[in-house]
This record gives structure tokens, C-alpha cells and sequence, in this order.
């Protein structure tokens, strides 16, 4: 294992040197040095992001307009964390699945799909461990703890994802509190986590499993919510401290 410090050299220039360069030039991303190249983040909306890696382009939870996805290489992996209308889309499916496209779903989502995209997908339990394009993923439970949210994410029923690709480890939250399987998460270098109420949770319980599994980078992402239940990331940067490097994007234009 090559130290994580010096093997993941982060930077916010724009991506130079991938095929889609031009395309991408007006893209707003961030790169992260992986063993044999990088990945870059690309925020398109809320929870919705494409990540090119060295194993493929991963969209997690693509949602809402197809022409917010056109300027980005075709996915090679789609992973959906759960049903709720802001990570899953039918439509926006049916526009970003190509024909080699592969899906990752969890087991409710598996059976909310038409037969064709069915024939693409695997669906994740929480818990579970598979393999894909050369890269291992893990279904991570995602569910509200708080008594009076549980009706949202139940227990059992929708997934975080960890990722190794090329050496990194990358920690999708999907809809959740702190659950004890994200503060125990370990050796993580890259983590998206969710924040907003009354849906998930605020930042101070978000920066407290962030203190706790310190992945090196965290995108605070999801942290729009309703009524008062925005949660504010500058206030998740001075809560996270020095436990891990906050990446800010452009999550809501
Ligand atoms: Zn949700």
C-alpha cells in the first residue's frame, strides 16, 4: 500500500489530459491521484455525480435532465443508492444506460426496473460484497436512526457504497445518519456524505462520523433540505476540522 499522504495528490485544475478534455474544459471537477492514474468527481446536482475512473465512469444516482449528462463520457457503471426520486429516475436512466452499461442497485430499486435494465443490473443487499470491472464494492447499510425519521430510510432497504478502484477507497453515503457501519468504516480516502433535514441528518452528526472514520477527503454533499433543514457546509468544515480535508462542489449550481 503506497502512503496514502503522498499517493493521493488532490487537485481542482481542470482535467488536462483525458480523452474528453475538450468537452470537460468548462466542467467544474476534481482530481485525486489513484496507483496507476486518477479519478475525477464531477458534481452535476444534490447526490447526482459522475466520477471517470482507471476501471470506467461511474454516475451515482443520475437524476434529472438527460442533456445535464451529454458533455460527460458514457457511464460504465451506474450505481443507484435507493428509490427516492432525487436518485432515482427512470427516465434519466433510459438516457445515460447505453448498451455495455452496467447497473448496481439496491434490491428495492432492482425490482422497480423494466426487464431490459434488469438484464443489466445487480442488485446489493446491505452488507454484501461483489466485484465489477476490476473493482471491489461493498453495500453499506443507509437508513435514518432517529425515531421520528425512520419512515424515510428504514433499516434494510438502501445502500452507501464503498468502492476500491485502483487502490482507493470511496465512500458514497446515499441517505443516512450515522449509522455504526459508517463510523466504522476504515481506510477510506475519499467519502460524499449526505446531510440534510429531516431526511437524513445535520452537520454536527455528519462531522461526528466523519471525526470518527477520517477519510482523507470528504465531499459534504444531498445538504439541501426543506423548511429550515439546510444544513450549511462551511459550518460542516469548521465541525470536521482537521479530521479530514473538506472538497467543497458545485452541488446546486
Ligand atoms: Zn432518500
Amino acid at each position: 500500500m503506497i502512503d496514502r499522504r503522498t499517493f493521493l495528490a488532490s487537485t481542482t485544475a481542470a482535467v488536462t489530459f483525458l480523452p474528453y478534455a475538450a468537452r470537460a474544459a468548462a466542467l467544474a471537477g476534481d482530481t485525486f491521484a489513484t496507483a496507476s492514474g486518477e479519478i475525477s468527481v464531477f458534481p452535476v446536482s444534490h447526490a447526482s455525480f459522475v466520477m471517470p475512473t482507471p476501471a470506467g465512469v461511474i454516475y451515482n444516482d443520475p437524476v434529472g435532465e438527460p442533456s445535464a449528462y451529454a458533455d460527460f463520457p458514457a457511464a460504465d457503471l451506474v450505481l443507484i443508492t435507493h428509490e427516492h426520486g432525487d436518485h432515482f429516475n427512470l427516465d434519466t436512466l433510459a438516457a445515460v444506460v447505453g448498451e455495455n452499461t452496467k447497473l448496481i442497485t439496491n434490491p428495492a430499486v432492482y425490482d422497480k426496473l423494466p426487464a431490459q435494465m434488469q438484464a443489466k443490473a445487480t442488485k446489493m443487499a446491505n452488507g454484501e460484497t461483489g466485484e465489477t470491472m476490476g473493482m471491489t464494492i461493498e453495500a453499506i447499510p443507509a437508513h435514518n436512526i432517529t425515531e421520528e425519521r425512520m419512515n424515510f430510510h428504514p433499516k434494510g432497504r438502501d445502500n452507501g457504497y464503498v468502492l476500491t478502484v485502483d487502490g482507493m477507497r470511496i465512500y458514497i453515503s446515499g441517505d443516512t445518519e450515522d449509522v455504526p457501519e459508517m463510523r466504522a468504516l476504515k481506510n477510506i480516502d475519499l467519502a460524499f456524505i449526505c446531510m440534510n433535514l429531516p431526511f437524513t441528518m445535520d452537520v454536527d452528526a455528519a462531522a461526528s462520523a466523519v471525526a470518527e472514520f477520517k477519510p482523507t477527503y470528504v465531499y459534504p454533499y444531498h445538504y439541501r433540505g426543506r423548511d429550515n433543514g439546510t444544513q450549511d457546509p462551511a459550518e460542516f468544515v469548521k465541525a470536521v476540522g482537521d479530521a479530514s480535508e473538506v472538497k467543497m462542489g458545485a452541488w446546486y449550481g
